[in-house]
């Protein structure tokens, strides 16, 4: 059963580790997540983002395909199924379909606006027992093809917004999404600092787990960070896989166009890529 991510990352924070969000993409993906997280014994949180839910044909098609895998694999470590960086209008279409978690990304509306739609959603998803994640200080990323700097929220907002109900918090501290340019300069542990100590208990999380050094990933957590969210990585060592076993030919031997040996690289890829992940975010034999 999909439980709400609210439980594992009060834990989580508590015992200092955190737990990885892993986006997927296809059956494939949600396979190699689910079962590096059973035999890891980790807790883990199912990623989509909207584009990856319209690529999976919506929501609905998601929460079937997870809860038989759940039943299908015997999996018992806790599963949160979470809406990532979410509209208003998808937060809703999740709650409906029964997600067990879900992020309503507001941070490029006015901080007012943010506020009232934070409060509205944390509501709708309480009285289902979801949990929410909310959004303070945008998150930089390449946007046609220009790399944005992460912004470095403001620890008085992420207090505000906090004050709301949500569940858990994501504030920018100078990560972003995809790869990170050379000329980052690296996360602002003077801003999560200031976060930690306005917010309290409240589980942060680090966005654009991408490329980010282990050791500031470590430091991190230390100051409070509870969930980790990891996409772009998951997907170049997918892709590395696959173009490997296509380029010794395998796909020419035999059987080997067959998709179930043709994608198996890729998986064992995101799954070893899972594994390390959650050895160093410490969630391993935490579920
Ligand atoms: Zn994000």
């Amino acid at each position: 059963m999909l439980v709400s991510a609210a439980e594992m990352l009060k834990k989580a924070k508590a015992g200092h580790y955190a737990v990885g969000q892993f986006n997927i993409n296809n059956l494939e993906w949600t396979k190699a997540v689910l079962q590096a997280a059973q035999e890891n014994n980790s807790p883990v949180i199912l990623g989509v983002s909207e584009g990856a839910g319209k690529y999976m044909c919506g929501y609905t098609t998601i929460v079937g395909m997870v809860n038989g895998m759940l039943k299908e694999l015997n999996i018992t470590v806790p599963v949160a199924l979470h809406l990532d960086h979410g509209s208003y209008e998808h937060c809703y279409k999740c709650i409906e379909a029964g997600f067990s978690s879900i992020m309503f990304d507001g941070s490029h509306y006015p901080i007012e606006e943010n506020v009232a739609k934070t409060k509205e959603l944390v509501a709708a998803a309480h009285a289902k027992g979801i949990s929410i994640e909310a959004e303070v200080g945008s998150i930089g990323g390449e946007e046609d093809g220009v790399v944005g700097m992460g912004e470095c929220a403001d620890p008085k907002e992420c207090k505000e917004v906090a004050d709301l109900g949500v569940d858990f918090l994501a504030a920018g501290i100078g990560n972003i999404h995809g790869k990170y340019p050379a000329n980052w300069k690296g996360l602002s542990f003077e801003t999560l600092d200031a976060i930690q100590q306005l917010t309290g208990d409240m589980p942060l999380v680090l966005h654009g787990g991408t490329g980010i050094p282990d050791e500031m990933i470590t430091k991190a957590i230390g100051l409070g960070v509870a969930k980790i969210n990891v996409n772009t990585e998951c997907q170049l060592v997918f892709a590395e896989a696959t173009r490997k076993y296509v380029e010794s030919g395998k796909d020419l031997e035999g059987k080997g166009f067959d998709p179930r040996k043709f994608l198996a690289p890729g998986v064992e890829a995101i799954k070893a890529k899972v594994k390390e992940k959650m050895e160093i975010f410490g969630s391993i034999n935490k579920a």
